[in-house]
């Protein structure tokens, strides 16, 4: 599902070249949930935008879903995120502006589906993220779960083969975290969506198949699920 060979990621900073990612591998299965962590400003989120498309690496390759990224032109990259990479993040990222109907739609808008199609869409996506009847509200009138929860729909509007989660339970206590990533299971485990996310919490990742711990921009051990004890977890992150 994803192949990175040899990827680096290479900032130019007046003190001269910042490698925030060297000479990297990793081969992800599809239908494979990966939790990828590490020290902040060790690369994790450089990882997620270069897999995601929306960044291009200085050098190496990156396929995803049988597709090289750096051979497309911006049109067809935009393409690529849109129909096959749903993504979610800290803060959600919805559009305030705009109701919770119309942000999970906006994937389907942007390709010109048909009124009644978006609005089916909408609906089944509302009540496979438990939101029924909330399509006329603004995010702001949603609680953070609830909000990620818009966020995990629109996601998945275009019936993605990748969600790239960027600490999707950072801003979330518990309970609401623990929900969104029962969310984010049931989604791999059922619709076989493959999965990789970032995380600094160490019960998030164990929710994984598998963890990728980066260190000074580079994929320095993995773990496979139980093979940690939180302990271990809690001394890989400083
Ligand atoms: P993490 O997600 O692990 O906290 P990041 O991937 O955000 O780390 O960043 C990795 C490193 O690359 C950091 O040292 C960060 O300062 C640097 N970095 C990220 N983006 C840029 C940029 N656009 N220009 C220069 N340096 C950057």
């Amino acid at each position: 599902m994803i192949s990175v060979s040899d990827v680096s990621k290479v900032y130019s900073l007046e003190s001269g070249d910042f490698y925030a990612l060297k000479n990297n591998n990793l081969h992800v299965r599809k239908g494979e949930f990966v939790a990828i962590m590490g020290p902040s400003g060790s690369g994790k989120s450089t990882l997620l935008q270069l897999l995601g498309g929306l960044d291009l690496p200085t050098s190496g390759q990156i396929v995803v879903d049988g597709v090289e990224l750096s051979t497309l032109n911006e049109k067809e990259r935009t393409l690529f995120r849109r129909t096959k990479v749903g993504f979610v993040f800290q803060n959600y990222q919805l559009l305030p502006m705009m109701t919770v109907g119309e942000n999970i739609s906006l994937a389907l808008s942007a390709n010109n589906a048909p009124k009644a199609k978006i609005k089916s869409v909408v609906e089944k996506l509302l009540a496979d993220v438990n939101l029924q009847g909330k399509e006329s509200a603004f995010p702001s009138q949603l609680s953070g779960g609830q909000q990620q929860r818009v966020a995990i729909a629109r996601a998945l509007a275009m019936k993605p083969s990748l969600i790239l989660a960027d600490e999707p339970t950072g801003n979330l206590d518990r309970k609401n975290g623990e929900d969104i990533l029962k969310l984010l299971s049931k989604l791999n485990k059922e619709e076989q969506i493959t999965v990789v996310m970032v995380t600094h919490d160490q019960q998030a990742a164990q929710t994984a198949d598998r963890i990728i711990f980066v260190r000074d921009g580079l994929i320095v051990e993995e773990g496979r699920k139980g093979g940690y004890q939180n302990e271990t977890l809690a001394n890989r992150m400083v």
